[in-house]
């Protein structure tokens, strides 16, 4: 699938629209609790309704930045590990920023919706399908951990359906929809009990207060 937002002007990721880049810890999933730093890049079209991240839609409202400037900031910071976030971090040509990230030994994960193609070489891949533009499904053979959003109950049934699209080591989590949280948490943990591959995920950083 072509990139709609690919310009002459990223220099086949050379330079990448950067939404944010912050120290932080993993909030969400199976690296819950670890510091890592993160990279937000702009441009997504999945367009989920609920997105906490609308702010990093439109990639023209985020400087094209270069991309050693950001693996230079993300070094300075100390860390040993990069989450790269969005927005749709694929819709961007990711192989020049992961290569020059391993040079500099920092372990790479990905979040991704996997509605675009897989570029990068990744430590890991967290694939968020999402609804509106279901993932491709080399992505799902390579995620490493399978991490559905839940709002309401045909969310499990979309949940079970990855859940057969996916590698057999791939983890699997569930986790509540952030403004649906006291709707759906109960309905989630009973899920669990009665289905026991799955696990909870839950956006610690926002129980944290940190971004
Ligand atoms: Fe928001 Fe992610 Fe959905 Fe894009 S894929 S609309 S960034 S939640």
């Amino acid at each position: 699938m072509k990139n709609r937002f690919t310009t002459d002007a990223d220099n086949n990721g050379r330079k990448l629209p950067l939404v944010e880049e912050f120290y932080s810890l993993q909030g969400e999933g199976f690296h819950t609790g670890k510091a890592a730093y993160f990279i937000r890049i702009g441009g997504c079209d999945v367009g989920c309704s609920w997105c906490d991240s609308r702010f990093s839609w439109n990639p023209a409202f985020h400087p094209l930045t270069d991309t050693d400037t950001i693996v230079s900031n993300a070094v300075f910071s100390g860390t040993d590990s990069v989450v790269v976030t969005g927005g749709e971090p694929l819709m961007w040509n990711l192989d020049y920023l992961c290569s020059v990230l391993k040079q500099k030994n920092i372990h790479i994960f990905l979040e991704t919706s996997g509605a675009y193609p897989l570029s990068g070489e990744w430590d890991w891949i967290c694939l968020s399908p999402k609804k509106n533009m279901p993932p491709q499904p080399e992505i799902c053979m390579k995620a490493n951990e399978l991490k559905v959003i839940v709002q309401d109950l045909s969310d499990f049934e979309w949940a079970e359906e990855y859940r057969r699209q996916v590698n057999k080591d791939c983890l699997l989590f569930l986790q509540p929809e952030w403004s649906s949280y006291n709707r759906i948490i109960d309905t989630i943990v009973d899920y669990i009990k009665k289905n026991s591959a799955w696990r909870i995920s839950l956006q610690a950083h926002k129980f944290m207060h940190i971004p």
